[in-house]
């Protein structure tokens, strides 16, 4: 028998189900991955993304290799060509199964749901699985049968109906039969033209990577999780998200591990390491939402009231937010930070995104965007969900007249200034007290822009917009 797995969001072997399935039911192992930087553009990948894509496919095919699995990357334009293209190496190859592991995403679901048809017509066996969450979409549901639209509930019910056989997942990989087809990684050609200036060598590459950081931040941080989370400078996050949302490791490996470091404990026992897993299970909230409520995947809100709300649109605020030039420096080290780094602290992209929606009153969808356009780990689900929490237009969204202040979560979290220091050079010599919000005479001494609006004028402008939305 020969087997075929379709590589997705999925570039590991550890905890892959779609591989396993095949490597158990085949004796020859063919891996394909459809690449198209046209479809991940369209999507607004990243270009740092893509790069990292890429690597991580050669990194990937040398460890398929010593188990003979060839892997193959086939050229496409978009989702439209991907029933044929499979189809087509399937028959040339005479193929008799193919397996994947399924994403949710409504243009995802509708290219599956494309490629089914075509098997089915031709008579060709497939089977799919879950690996990006430990329960299948839309499977936890309320006592009404319906799904979740807030966050601690539904953490209560993914504890209440864990077991821990769902963490069942080591695999001993034994060498496959070897089969004529050469991998043509290194010869494909990717057409990538780096376009970016993000740092790569601060995302190393390789599942063998992505489950030593795994280990050293259970092994060294993650017990401080609760005290170091919200401040920026300190290290405190695993940084696992660029991994996590291209499956370059599992959630399920994640969740198991940290278990292992809290006596199987999910809700009790180490704080740092049941706050950690919330994190995880935040993703998979916001995978459920996605699943659930189609239309957050068509650009509408969660809530139907905010589509009535007036946004402004002010190109210069607007570019000035994107290039970290608002004069709020909290702000703006964190925008050179995701420019360099292709990622941003968490605290950091709620308080960016506060800012952008609620003082400068700018569509949320925009910020969304952009986001995805320049982050390692962009993730639908969750920067979605992230930009309708922090916008209120989502669901178990922040109440929309909670408004962070920034330089008040810049004293909070970043008291001493020195994440403000790293990125901004030009107030790398100002004093702590000075730094979140410098006087006139500061910022002109070194270069450093004045604050491009009023904080409490824009505060009462974005509650009266919500206000006459909602009226
Ligand atoms: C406006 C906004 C946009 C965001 N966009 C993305 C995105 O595109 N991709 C992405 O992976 N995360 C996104 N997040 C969530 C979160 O900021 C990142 O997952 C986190 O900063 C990643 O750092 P870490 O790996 O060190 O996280 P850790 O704190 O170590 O958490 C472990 C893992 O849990 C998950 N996680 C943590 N926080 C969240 C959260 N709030 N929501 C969902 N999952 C979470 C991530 O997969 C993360 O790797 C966004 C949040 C906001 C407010």
């Amino acid at each position: 028998m020969k087997g075929l797995v379709w590589l997705r969001n999925d570039l590991r072997m550890d905890d892959n189900p779609a591989l396993r399935e095949a490597c158990i039911h085949s004796d020859e192992v063919h891996c394909v991955y459809i690449y198209s930087e046209e479809q991940m553009k369209f999507h607004n990948g990243a270009d740092c993304k893509i790069e990292f894509i890429i690597d991580n496919l050669k990194s990937l095919n040398e460890s398929l290799k010593e188990i003979n699995v060839s892997l193959t990357i086939i050229e496409s334009e978009g989702f439209n060509d991907n029933a044929n293209k499979l189809l087509n190496i399937l028959l040339d190859r005479s193929i008799d199964n193919i397996y994947w592991n399924n994403m949710f995403g409504t243009d995802e679901n509708d290219r599956d749901e494309e490629v089914k048809a075509l098997l089915n017509k031709n008579n060709i066996s497939y089977k799919n699985f879950d690996d990006q969450v430990v329960y299948a979409p839309g499977a936890i549901k309320t006592k009404e049968q319906k799904p979740y639209s807030v966050f601690t509930p539904f953490k209560r019910r993914w504890i209440e109906k864990f077991n821990i056989d769902f963490l069942d997942i080591e695999f001993q990989y034994t060498p496959k039969a070897k089969s004529e087809v050469e991998s043509n990684v290194h010869e494909f050609n990717f057409k990538f033209q780096k376009n970016h200036h993000v740092d790569m060598s601060l995302w190393k590459i390789g599942e063998e990577n992505a489950l030593n950081i795994l280990k050293n931040y259970l092994d060294k941080k993650v017990l401080r999780y609760s005290f170091d989370r919200n401040d920026p400078i300190t290290d405190g996050t695993s940084r696992l998200s660029p991994y996590l949302a291209l499956g370059i490791i599992s959630p399920k490996r994640c969740i198991l591990e940290a278990l292992k470091k809290n006596n199987f404990e999910l809700d009790s026992g180490e704080k740092g390491i049941v706050k950690w897993i919330d994190e995880i299970v935040w993703r998979e909230f916001y995978k459920n939402i996605m699943f659930s409520f189609p239309k957050v995947s068509r650009g509408s809100p969660f809530q139907d009231y905010t589509k009535n709300i007036k946004w402004r649109f002010n190109k210069n605020e607007f570019q000035a937010w994107k290039d970290g030039r608002t004069g709020f420096p909290i702000i703006d080290s964190a925008m050179k930070q995701l420019k360099s780094e292709g990622w941003m602290h968490n605290r950091l992209r709620m308080v960016v995104a506060m800012f952008f929606t609620k003082n400068m009153l700018h569509d949320w969808r925009l910020g969304e965007a952009f986001f995805m356009e320049n982050l390692l780990d962009g993730d639908f689900s969750s920067n979605n969900g992230g930009w309708q929490w922090s916008s209120s237009t989502g669901t178990d969204a922040a109440p929309y007249f909670r408004i962070f202040n920034p330089i008040t979560q810049s004293k909070n979290f970043d008291g001493e200034g020195l994440f403000i220091k790293k990125y901004i050079k030009e107030l790398k010599n100002v004093d702590k007290k000075e730094i979140h919000d410098p006087s006139e005479i500061i910022r002109k001494e070194v270069n450093y822009p004045s604050q491009i609006l009023d904080l409490k004028e824009s505060r009462l402008r974005a509650i009266d917009a919500f206000n006459s939305a909602k009226n």
